[in-house]
């Protein structure tokens, strides 16, 4: 724990120090425009890999990055970010190699993880038609069905589709990060 407290001793001697003004101004009110739905995977944390600060991102995680109907957390979020805050761009971000999305295809015995990645077996049924992949092809495949699929819920929830009804907004993106070189691409949009 004790190198995480130092990190954040390092933080505010020199990154908070250096830019007081910065941080006093998003200390009275946030306007992010961005919300963030991605995997709770530690190598993916949106605000470093789009190199944006406090402030500029609303975020909401869980594994595989998925858009459940029934997720109580996901919808106050959502009803926050699009009542009060307004965000006009919604992005729904999964990655290569995640260990979620592995799972689904592999199945496994944990049941909470089961039953959770039930959410995205449409994904996998979608990619279960496609013949001829190689592992790894398979595996991206899967990776940018789910981003598909979880955007197509998103723009199914109520709170979303009557916001787009009503005023065009909030525009949803669906985005894959690469571990490996640390790129994101586009996968899908619904403007
Ligand atoms: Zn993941």
């Amino acid at each position: 724990m004790e190198r995480f407290l130092a990190g954040n001793r390092r933080f505010v001697q020199g990154e908070f120090a250096n830019n007081r003004e910065y941080y006093y101004k998003v200390s009275l009110e946030q306007h992010p425009t961005l919300l963030w739905i991605g995997c709770s995977d530690s190598r993916v944390s949106p605000s470093i890999i789009t190199d944006s600060r406090p402030g500029e991102i609303f975020v909401h995680r869980n594994i595989a990055n998925i858009v459940a109907f029934n997720d109580g957390n996901l919808l106050a979020v959502l009803e926050y970010a699009i009542k009060h805050l307004k965000i006009p761009d919604i992005i729904v971000c999964g990655h290569y190699g995640c260990g979620g999305i592995q799972a689904l295809d592999a199945g496994i015995e944990d049941p909470f993880i089961t039953n959770w990645l039930l959410i995205s077996q449409g994904a996998l049924n979608t990619v279960n038609k496609t013949v001829g992949l190689s592992p790894i092809e398979r595996h991206r495949r899967l990776v940018e069905e789910n981003i598909r699929l979880q955007l197509k819920h998103l723009s199914l929830i109520s709170i979303v589709r009557n916001a787009r009804q009503d005023n065009g907004m909030p525009h949803l993106h669906g985005w894959v990060y690469d571990l490996d070189n640390g790129e994101i691409s586009a996968v899908e949009s619904m403007s």
